[in-house]
């Protein structure tokens, strides 16, 4: 059992020093700005604000960390693919990632959450290589599907499967964080890994 009530956030993290660096599993979110990664983690808590939606992309370059029910961590990295950002914030990204990556026994679980309306950009596909490096479970999250047709649905899935070249074993899970759509299916996966760690 997971209590989604109780929800601590714990801080928001610059560099190495800032991480929690206690035994507890670490579930990390990713994605492009702007494809719903707040609106999903607060869609998961069932919270309205918690992860703050329509943060203004580009100036989010640190990592928020979240402890749930003092069993796990939902770790939400900085977004990226805006295009204005500067080059200065760009290189403050990569090198925050890196540290994260870096870090030993930090993430035990990756998600990686792309627009299920489209084609995933050469940043989604770099962010799921690095997911994919790490040899840690991983799971993306197909959001936004209250905005396709039924039909459209099982292409889409397929295209986001090639273009990030995702192992059989990875699970596309087409979800909105607007209506509720896949909360159980992704829930139910946390749940798992938790029990497992
Ligand atoms: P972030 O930058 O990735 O954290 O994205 P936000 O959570 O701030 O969401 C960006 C915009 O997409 C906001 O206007 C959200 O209301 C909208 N949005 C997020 N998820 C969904 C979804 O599942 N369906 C629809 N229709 N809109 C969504």
């Amino acid at each position: 059992m997971l209590n989604l009530h109780n929800v601590e956030f714990v801080r928001s993290a610059v560099k190495t020093g800032d991480f929690p660096n206690d035994a507890l599993p670490q579930i990390a979110f990713a994605g492009k700005s702007n494809v719903g990664k707040s609106s999903t983690i607060n869609r998961l808590l069932n919270r309205k604000n918690f992860a703050r939606v329509g943060n203004e992309p580009g100036k989010t370059v640190h990592i928020n960390f979240f402890q749930i029910d003092e069993k796990v961590y939902f770790v939400d990295l900085p977004g990226y693919g805006y295009a204005k950002v500067s080059k200065k914030e760009r290189a403050r990204w990569g090198q925050l990632m890196d540290e994260y990556f870096a870090s030993e026994d930090t993430l035990t679980l990756g998600f990686q959450i792309v627009d299920i309306r489209h084609k995933p950009t050469a940043d989604d596909v770099t962010m799921a290589d690095w997911f994919l490096q790490t040899g840690m479970p991983f799971v993306v999250i197909a959001n936004k599907l209250d905005k396709i047709k039924k039909s459209q649905l099982e292409g889409n899935l397929q295209t986001i499967r090639t273009t990030l070249h995702l192992p059989e074993e990875v699970p596309v899970i087409p979800f909105s964080a607007e209506k509720g759509t896949g909360r159980e299916e992704v829930l139910a996966l946390i749940l798992e890994h938790i029990e497992e760690n």
